[in-house]
């Protein structure tokens, strides 16, 4: 299969795997599936994160990261009439999740389905339907159960705690676009993915040994705060954000310059920005303004690391997002170039 099928292939499993940050045990074992099937070695760190370690040509290391946690929710409560509210896990407004249909994840292993939707639903029966504020206190999920109490649903073993996580609803166009949740980060996962698919079927080794980090609580903003000792420079792949007066597309792979966290390393960025042009790969340098990766996460969590953040333009991102073929094949050439395949 070539590089990129797989990859759109990869994307459209990843996100049809519920995984909220931190709860991420399946997706992991998925990545890991994947990395092992390639012939890559992973551990997993005690928070969950997958790391899988690729030998390159020099003893020097470095470090690549995905996120592969997702926004999603919590069940803060739930009311005298059936419905559940719920508490956030990452940062989104609730016009992006109002409609959406979600799944409820039982501690005891069951998966309930039902509705993001705002208290007064339809314009038949409340005065307030266009304008109440939609807060998460206003917003419930209205699982698919015939239940009238609070009992009932204990009933049915939910209770606060459980997660809730809201269905992607991938497309795949026919020309090129992707259109699903969550491709903040697994579009990148993915991408990652990809590229060991492709060094492993072609006997490649990158120039210095790489330690992939696939975090899990990057949404929530701890993802990356620890990564091995040994990783003296750092690559995060991540969406690249777009709109307003930004640079990015969804055609094009973006590199921060600088997010709402901080500058990036000027050097490290710097290369980046020439192995782009010596590749001739579609690019841009842009601002994040609200914004933070498992780079600002690792030097927050004190490591003494430069660090890069580069990724496809997925537009609407923590929303109905969308990217394109296009994007994906400037970032995986990106990260290639970067590691020095040989
Ligand atoms: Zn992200």
């Amino acid at each position: 299969m070539e590089t990129l099928d797989y990859i759109i292939e990869t994307i459209q499993t990843l996100v049809n795997i519920p995984s909220p940050s931190g709860f991420t045990k399946k997706v992991m074992e998925f990545v890991r599936e994947e990395a092992e099937g390639f012939g890559y070695s992973c551990e997993m760190s005690q928070k969950g994160g997958l790391i899988s370690t690729v030998e390159g040509r020099e003893r020097e290391t470095i470090g690549l990261s995905a996120h592969v946690d997702t926004l999603g929710a919590m069940v803060r409560s739930i009311d005298s009439n059936g419905t559940l509210r719920f508490t956030m896990v990452g940062g989104y407004t609730m016009h992006s999740v109002e409609g959406s249909y979600c799944k409820v994840h039982t501690r005891d292993g069951q998966v309930y389905t039902g509705t993001i939707l705002i208290k007064s639903s339809s314009v038949h029966s409340y005065d307030d339907a266009k304008t109440m504020e939609r807060t998460d206190r206003n917003m419930l999920v209205r699982i698919d159960e015939m239940v009238e109490s609070r009992e009932d649903v204990l009933a049915l073993g939910i209770d606060s705690g459980d997660y809730i996580s809201f269905d992607a609803e991938f497309e795949y166009t026919k020309n090129g676009f992707i259109k699903s949740r969550h491709l903040d980060d697994k579009a990148s996962v993915a991408v990652i993915l990809g590229m060991l698919k492709e060094m492993s079927e072609n006997k490649l080794t990158p120039k210095n040994r790489i330690k992939i980090l696939i975090s899990n609580y990057e949404e929530v903003g701890f993802g990356a705060s620890w990564i091995p000792e040994d990783i003296k420079e750092i690559l995060a792949v991540d969406m690249g954000a777009m709109g307003d007066d930004l640079n990015g597309s969804e055609y094009k792979v973006s590199i921060c310059a600088k997010d709402s966290t901080g500058p990036y390393d000027y050097d490290m960025t710097n290369r980046l920005i020439d192995l782009a042009k010596e590749n001739k790969i579609d690019f841009v340098v842009d601002i994040f303004p609200h914004y933070g990766s498992d780079v600002s996460a690792a030097l927050r969590g004190g490591h003494d690391i430069k660090g890069a953040l580069i990724g496809q333009g997925v537009h609407s991102s923590h929303g109905m997002e969308r990217t394109h073929i296009k994007g994906l094949e400037n970032t995986l050439k990106l990260i290639k170039a970067y590691i020095e395949l040989k």
